[in-house]
């Protein structure tokens, strides 16, 4: 899952607004003092480095900031916090404070809201351990520093760290692997890199455990256990809630990724991923009878018009039928425990797989564009036009589930 990127492109259009980062310090703290200027400084000047380079990382001096034992780890995927909080540097900074832990140990805790809506957002708060070593202080993850409580086990090229308290199901993780290793097989990949693998309880446990006391996509729905899933390419590290040793939807995307050799993303990667995987921990030959559903409900969404966005009019009722809408935002199609945006891209996924098995996958993965350039790899692909694209999806819908 893949959600905070959906936000990104939300909220992009604003993102140009605001050409400098906006960071504040709380009142009534001693600034002056040597400790707090030191880290501080390190800490605003590694936000607006990464502010620079559209949060990337790619062309700053990592080892200016980060402890080498992170770089060690996790390469290029050194500051977890972009597992579970992908997009932090956006939102306009409100700086908490520091606290010395021990002699070489501090943390530093700051917070991130949004100004985009006409309330005040608050989106994190994250804590961040800073480590005194002879070339002054470096950041490390909470995570490095938790995972010594962690039970950990290495099963094949995965290897798994849970709390003491997590029971891990080794019958469900062999079978797991198994349809791993068959996907990647099928789709041409020889030999999977090792993974690290995450399963907490929760996922507020989850976002805890990296240092994460608030987030955005935490406390949502009141009456539901969340199941949620992220996948770090850099740092070949997956994230599940209890229950994720049953899912290959957070590996697929690994896999997806080592194909292309490359960090970059699709939104078309989600459809692979919950129809050779699952969405929301179930599978696609349930989903999909949800999104069949859907759209016989929705007659007014337009498939042709926007693949993942339309008009929402009420709970479950969407159209993408601009007429007598215009107090309505445009939005992600979802319901309860289905994303519709992410099914439909499986159904695209499914329509290819069935016209040409792993092959055209393969060359779609490679070409999938986000928006609407992705009509444009249907037709080359599929040989479906823009305008019947709706039309196409619904009948075929109808006529195979
Ligand atoms: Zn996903």
């Amino acid at each position: 899952m893949r959600n905070i990127f959906i936000l990104i492109w939300l909220i992009s259009p604003f993102l140009s607004i605001s050409q400098d980062r906006n960071i504040q310090i709380r009142g009534y703290m001693d600034t002056t003092n040597v400790v707090f200027q030191d880290i501080y400084q390190l800490w605003k000047s590694y936000g607006d480095d990464m502010w620079s380079n559209n949060f990337l990382g790619t062309n700053i001096d990592t080892k200016k900031y980060w402890a080498e034992s992170e770089i060690e780890e996790y390469g290029d995927g050194f500051n977890l916090h972009q597992l579970l909080a992908p997009d932090y540097f956006i939102f306009d900074e409100f700086f908490f404070g520091i606290n010395k832990r021990n002699d070489t140990l501090y943390e530093l805790q700051t917070s991130f809201h949004s100004n985009y809506l006409t309330t005040y957002d608050l989106c994190y708060v994250i804590t961040v351990p800073v480590i005194k070593t002879k070339d002054g202080y470096k950041f490390t993850n909470k995570f490095s520093l938790n995972k010594k409580n962690l039970k950990k086990e290495k099963i094949d090229f995965v290897e798994f760290y849970y709390p003491k308290d997590y029971s891990l199901n080794k019958k469900q993780v062999k079978k797991t692997i198994k349809k791993v290793e068959l996907f990647a097989k099928n789709i041409g990949l020889k030999e999977i890199k090792p993974i690290k693998y995450y399963l907490q309880n929760t996922y507020t446990d989850l976002l805890y455990s990296f240092g994460i006391t608030t987030a955005i996509g935490d406390y949502c729905i009141a009456d539901n256990i969340a199941n949620e899933g992220r996948a770090y390419y850099k740092a070949r590290l997956i994230t599940y809630t209890k229950g994720g040793e049953n899912t290959i939807h957070e590996f697929i995307h690994i896999i997806i990724q080592d194909i292309r050799n490359n960090n970059n993303y699709c939104f078309f990667d989600e459809g692979v991923c919950s129809y050779f995987g699952e969405m929301n921990s179930l599978p696609y030959s349930f989903q999909i009878k949800k999104l069949k559903d859907f759209l016989n409900k929705n007659t007014k969404v337009n498939l042709s018009q926007d693949l993942t966005n339309a008009y929402k009019i009420s709970k479950n009722e969407y159209t993408s039928d601009t007429t007598g809408q215009e107090n309505n935002m445009k939005t992600w199609m979802r319901g309860d425990s289905t994303n519709y945006s992410y099914i439909i891209m499986a159904t695209i996924c499914d329509i290819a797989f069935r016209q040409g098995g792993y092959d055209k996958v393969k060359k779609m993965i490679f070409d999938s564009k986000d928006g609407e350039e992705m009509y444009g790899v249907i037709e080359k692909h599929l040989g479906i036009k823009r305008e019947d694209v709706d039309k196409y999806i619904r009948n075929f819908l109808n006529n195979t589930y």
